[in-house]
């Protein structure tokens, strides 16, 4: 078996670290991050890499009862969270004492979450790979080859500036938010080929902080924190290596010219310094992260020093639903992306289902869930990722509008 990845880009050793919990308002993704965490907690390639503090919310969105009910509906009550006043949670996390909770609904903690070293747990699964016989290439793919019926021959790829073809039996495609470039790239006057509305490349911003030392005895108590109230929507993992990392859950899309489909598609901008933790990210958005640093630690942690920025890519889809299919034009091209901003934390058992698909053996109700083609209907997974506005025309972050308020006027 041929393992075909390019640089992700995505990816960083600083601060690469990714939320794990199985708290989802759509029961399936609940189990099925349940039965993640079961790998991450006991299996030898990701255990080293897991860290589990908890998880505590503070929200308006609904998403700690929603959790709540589900658990109990798959008869997992010894895995769910508790709910909780924002006085109660204050006393027991005394580190969110500065937080700024304003107009939370409720809090919700989930001892059994937690998060994961992204590059190393990245670095474990492949070896593991490599262990088992697959080999391993590295190299960008410029587009797939395609034989004269328009089923799919493998890819063509850049290999240290070198061109060369990969031929294969099938091809699956696993590439994120590049997924729809690829596809344009491989034949933009082919309309069926294209994602159009499947799934659209988006981003958050991201950032990592240092702290002063003295404050770290009190950092390390902290567990995974959540807000999602109308003044601020981001996370933040507590610290590693003497870094802390934050999200802000607001994403954008990038509108670019494919010049062979002859309209604009959202694609990753071109420059890694725009993909990578570092400084070049519009001022407005360092502004939106630096708003959920201040309002997580407040005053109580002093001296949080926002370190670096990125802007994090993936692919999303209208309800957040995976895309795990066959294409149905393009034989022996299988699709899966559409992380959705949620895709991470089934790093242990994702494979198994796309794997599924492949053979045909994938239970009908998931088969038709990650259909390339579904009404994409249904309580959305994450949906407070769904994209609105393009990178190029953010302005100042002006802060952000209470429910039913316009968003406030870009200069
Ligand atoms: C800001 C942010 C925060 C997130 N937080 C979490 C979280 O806390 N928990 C969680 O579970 N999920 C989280 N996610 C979602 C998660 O990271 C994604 O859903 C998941 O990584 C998607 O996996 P993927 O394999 O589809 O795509 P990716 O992880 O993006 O992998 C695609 C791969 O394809 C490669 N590639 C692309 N184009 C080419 C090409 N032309 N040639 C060769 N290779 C190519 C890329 O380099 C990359 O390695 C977050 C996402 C974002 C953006």
């Amino acid at each position: 078996m041929l393992l075909l990845v390019g640089l992700n880009r995505n990816r960083d050793v600083d601060g690469m670290a990714q939320i794990i919990c199985a708290d989802y308002p759509d029961p399936v993704y609940m189990a099925l991050a349940i039965e993640a965490q079961k790998s991450w907690r006991t299996g030898p390639i990701f255990k080293p890499f897991y860290h589990e503090c908890g998880m505590l919310f503070a929200e308006d969105l609904n998403m700690g009862r929603l959790s709540y009910a589900n658990y109990k509906k798959l008869g997992e009550e010894s895995l769910s969270g508790e709910l909780m006043t924002p006085e109660e949670a204050r006393e027991r996390f005394p580190i969110f004492q500065d937080a700024n909770w304003a107009d939370a609904e409720y809090n919700y903690y989930n001892p059994h979450s937690g998060w994961g070293e992204g590059e190393e747990a990245m670095r474990s699964v492949l070896h593991a790979a490599l262990d088992v016989g697959v080999t391993f290439i590295e190299a960008t793919v410029q587009k797939l080859l395609l034989d004269s019926d328009r089923s799919c021959l493998g890819v063509a790829i850049l290999k240290n500036g070198q061109p060369q073809d990969i031929l294969a039996d099938r091809t699956l495609l696993c590439t994120g938010a590049y997924t729809a470039k690829i596809l344009a790239d491989t034949a933009p006057e082919w309309d069926e080929l294209q994602v159009d509305r499947r799934m659209v490349a988006a981003a958050a911003v991201q950032c990592t902080a240092t702290y002063p030392l003295d404050q770290e005895e009190k950092l390390l108590k902290a567990p995974v924190h959540f807000i999602g109230i109308w003044h601020t929507h981001g996370e933040s993992i507590p610290p590693f290596i003497g870094r802390l990392k934050f999200n802000c859950e607001v994403s954008f899309v990038n509108m670019t010219h494919h010049e062979g489909l002859g309209k604009d598609i959202s694609i990753p901008p071109a420059p890694q310094s725009q993909s990578t933790f570092s400084q070049d990210v519009p001022d407005g958005l360092k502004e939106e992260v630096a708003n959920v640093v201040r309002n997580t630690y407040g005053s109580h942690v002093p001296g949080i020093k926002i370190e670096k920025y990125r802007m994090c890519w993936d692919a999303v889809s209208p309800n957040q639903d995976f895309v795990i299919d066959y294409h149905p034009h393009c034989k022996n091209l299988v699709i899966a992306g559409a992380g959705s901003f949620h895709g991470w934390k089934f790093l242990p058992n994702i494979g198994k289902y796309i794997v599924q698909r492949v053979y045909g053996t994938l239970e009908e109700s998931l088969a038709k869930k990650w259909a390339w083609d579904r009404p994409n209907d249904g309580a959305g997974a994450c949906e407070m990722y769904i994209p609105t506005p393009d990178v190029k025309d953010l302005g100042p972050f002006k802060g952000w509008p209470r429910p039913g308020e316009a968003l406030p006027v870009v200069d």
